[in-house]
């Protein structure tokens, strides 16, 4: 009851300590176009850094020295924390003779999940639209007409205004996301791109948590361009010059049905994963059981992750210089890639409790 009430008394109603991240998921930033998600991680942690600062690709760069020195050696090691803030999004091709806007993707989108669809255009000023596939709907559609799977270049928004009104307000190459509010459902949270806004919450929580007790230089990094390829993270890794990059990102959840247990990959509420491997890094090792024994001594629920197809920035933080040690903290998501994507308060939780005790161990 006196919880309930506090809640209440903040004004965020149901998200509670997940506010933060209702506002970065309900935030447009795709591939290339970040700059309102690093708006809103620098207003969230003003005062919380030593040191700030943009680098040319737009990562967001923030140094949270060590609060006490590190057990080997002379100064802290360093750490880099890499949480990619964009999103998978278009970018406006061309406005066609109807007035309708056709799009590039940026990130890759099942198609199917495309259909009947509010966008938000950011042109001259912010623009809801209407995506679709052409085609016809169901009434009078062909059977062979039901069965097919557009490819996005057969996607339209629709702005409803006149070709002329269309052009005053988008060009060729402004950015479009898919709009979603973000719900608060019991112990889930579910929304547009809680991969990756999930892991920025994840990072700036753990940080403040282990503040007096860090033993590490932290390099918090809100990195651009992962859904294109770890593109962001790259130069960050690089000029950061890190002793220990981690990766914080969401995994596969397919423990839905239709999906063997043989391909569930984590399961939801189970707790953080902790990464072994996917197709773009094996983590290594030694982190691995330090990261295993942490959570197993102070009883933080834990999965080990072995995914076998996708990446995260561990991909770009263990190659960069002359190689990093690296590994990715993961955050369970049920429908990874719609605008349904869904965490476990508790796993998010128990990301923020991991990553807090091994700074500070
Ligand atoms: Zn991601």
């Amino acid at each position: 009851m006196a919880r309930k009430s506090a809640v209440a008394a903040r004004g965020d109603g149901a998200f509670g300590e997940f506010e933060f991240l209702r506002r970065l998921t309900e935030a447009s930033g795709v591939s290339g176009r970040e700059e309102r998600i690093r708006e809103l991680v620098l207003a969230e942690t003003r005062g919380m850094w030593d040191e700030t600062r943009v680098d040319a690709m737009g990562n967001l760069i923030c140094l949270k020295r060590a609060a006490r020195r590190a057990k080997r050696g002379d100064g802290a090691q360093k750490v880099m924390l890499a949480c990619h803030m964009d999103e998978i999004g278009f970018y406006v091709r061309y406005i066609d003779d109807d007035g309708l806007l056709r799009v590039q993707n940026a990130g890759g989108f099942d198609t199917r999940n495309l259909f009947a669809r509010r966008v938000r255009v950011q042109g001259r000023r912010d623009l809801i639209g209407v995506m679709n596939p052409v085609g016809k709907p169901i009434h009078i559609a062909t059977e062979e007409e039901k069965k097919k799977i557009p490819e996005i270049r057969e996607f339209c928004i629709d702005l409803f205004m006149p070709k002329e009104e269309v052009e005053k307000l988008v060009e060729v190459g402004d950015p479009v996301t898919l709009e979603q509010s973000t719900a608060a459902i019991g112990e889930a949270i579910s929304g547009k791109a809680m991969d990756n806004r999930v892991a920025l919450w994840v990072g700036v929580n753990a940080v403040r948590r282990a503040a007096a007790t860090s033993r590490y230089d932290v390099y918090f990094v809100a990195c651009v361009q992962e859904e294109v390829g770890l593109r962001g993270a790259t130069t960050a890794a690089y000029a950061v010059d890190a002793d220990v990059g981690i990766a914080i990102d969401t995994t596969l959840c397919c423990d839905t049905p239709g999906i063997t247990r043989d391909d569930a990959v984590t399961e939801f509420g189970r707790g953080v994963g902790i990464k072994v491997m996917d197709s773009a890094s094996i983590s290594h090792r030694g982190l691995f059981e330090e990261f295993v024994a942490v959570a197993k001594r102070r009883k933080i629920p834990f999965q080990r992750e072995v995914l076998p197809r996708g990446g995260t920035d561990a991909g770009a933080l263990q190659r960069a210089r002359g190689g990093t040690r690296a590994i990715t903290l993961s955050i369970p998501t049920r429908y990874i890639h719609t605008v349904t994507e869904t965490i476990h308060r508790g796993d998010a939780r128990a990301a923020v409790e991991l990553l807090a005790a091994w700074l500070s161990a």
